[in-house]
């Protein structure tokens, strides 16, 4: 921290902020992390912990490349956590399964490994028929005709990922400050004040990465973020024994025992609830893939809200209004925390955003409205 204040301080303490903010204390910068707490919505803590990058982006060649990227600098991450706080995220890189059920999804899978290709996605998958599959899946259901496999997928546990940012922002000298519900951000000469309950924060660059909530502070710093809700409900198991290892579209064994089944995508506003018959689909999909799992016991099942841009894509922006003032935001902030915390956290300590994400401006639907 300077005389008048941290070099950067990042507002919203979910996956985006805590791996930016890490990424940018790494490099030597003072950060103080804001974060308001349970009261706020937080993907972060109910997601699916899937890195996954078969299909990412088809059609959208800069964020298919992003993801690779991402996916590419994974392990490094992991190390670099484990290192850095002694803790095990729970990455593993299994590969990842699509499952289908029909020739006709087959051929759809197929279609999008093709246009991928053609983007120059170079990712390395496979098509594998119902005998292949039985070879990695002993115990698949007698629906399921084929997947699509990318040894390239992996999954992680995100409580431990977001654990294991705060943390190491913590054990590198940076402030994770929890608990503080920041409502006024004000541009001052040489940075911006951000004012808390205990007083005002000072930093000299600002990133707002606040979920749900950077669309109601974005105007303050002269940024736009248009993100709304998209519910997504999980159900979870008992733990069984060890059986599944892989990533899937529809179901993952945690490190513990449990199944996720999910997760589903609605249009619910901001309401977290649940529904019955949701999670019956959810179990009912996972049923068909490994019916062995009928007797396992349902131990809870809970709704999150994803951070949707209107076109899905993510938002890396500084205010042109106030440089120096930063966003961003993504509807895949457990595959992107590695680019998060190795491009964007140090690429804004040194005060500009990489040419990588240059696409990814709010003007873009401005453009797009014209
Ligand atoms: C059901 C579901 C499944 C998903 N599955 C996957 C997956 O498999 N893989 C993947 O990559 N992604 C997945 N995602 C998406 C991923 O979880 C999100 O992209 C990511 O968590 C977004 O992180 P965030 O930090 O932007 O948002 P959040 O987690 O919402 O964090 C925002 C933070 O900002 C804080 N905040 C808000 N307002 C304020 C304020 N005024 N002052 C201070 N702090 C504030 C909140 O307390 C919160 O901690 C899934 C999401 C859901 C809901």
């Amino acid at each position: 921290m300077t005389g008048s204040g941290y070099d950067l301080v990042v507002v919203g303490g979910g996956l985006i902020g805590a791996a930016i903010a890490w990424g940018a204390s790494r490099t030597g910068a003072s950060v103080a992390l804001l974060d308001e707490g349970d009261v706020a919505y937080r993907a972060s803590r109910g997601n699916f912990g899937l890195i996954w990058l078969q299909g990412k982006g088809v059609g959208k060649p800069a964020y298919m490349h992003w993801s690779l990227r991402a996916g590419r600098l994974w392990k490094d991450l992991a190390e670099e956590l484990h290192a850095a706080t002694g803790l095990d995220t729970g990455w593993r890189q299994t590969g990842g399964l699509h499952f289908c059920f029909s020739e006709a999804e087959l051929d759809k899978r197929r279609d999008v490994l093709a246009r991928s290709q053609a983007d120059g996605g170079e990712i390395t998958m496979q098509f594998l028929d119902r005998t292949a599959l039985r070879d990695l899946v002993p115990e698949i259901g007698p629906e399921v005709v084929g997947a699509s496999f990318s040894p390239e997928d992996s999954h992680v546990s995100p409580l431990y990922l977001l654990r294991a940012l705060q943390q190491a922002l913590q054990d590198g000298g940076g402030s994770y400050r929890p608990g503080i519900a920041v409502n006024e951000i004000r541009p001052e000469v040489g940075g911006f004040a951000v004012a808390t309950p205990t007083g005002s924060v000072h930093g000299r660059r600002i990133v707002l990465a606040a979920g749900l909530g950077s669309a109601r502070l974005a105007p303050q710093l002269g940024l736009s973020m248009p993100v709304e809700p998209e519910r997504g409900q999980i159900v979870v198991t008992e733990r069984v024994r060890p059986c599944f290892p892989y990533a899937a579209n529809c179901l993952r064994q945690t490190a513990e025992g449990s199944f996720l089944f999910g997760s589903s995508h609605e249009e619910a506003g901001f309401d977290e609830g649940t529904q019955v018959a949701t999670a019956a689909d959810l179990c009912a999909t996972a049923l068909r893939v490994l019916p062995g799992l009928q007797a396992a016991g349902v131990v809870r099942i809970w709704g999150s809200l994803r951070v949707m841009t209107p076109d899905g894509l993510p938002i890396y922006e500084e205010s042109s209004r106030y440089p120096g003032a930063f966003a961003a935001t993504c509807h895949s902030g457990v595959t992107l925390a590695s680019v998060h915390a190795f491009d964007i956290g140090p690429a804004i300590a040194a005060g500009a955003l990489p040419a990588a994400v240059a696409s990814f401006g709010s003007g873009r639907f401005d453009v797009q409205a014209t």
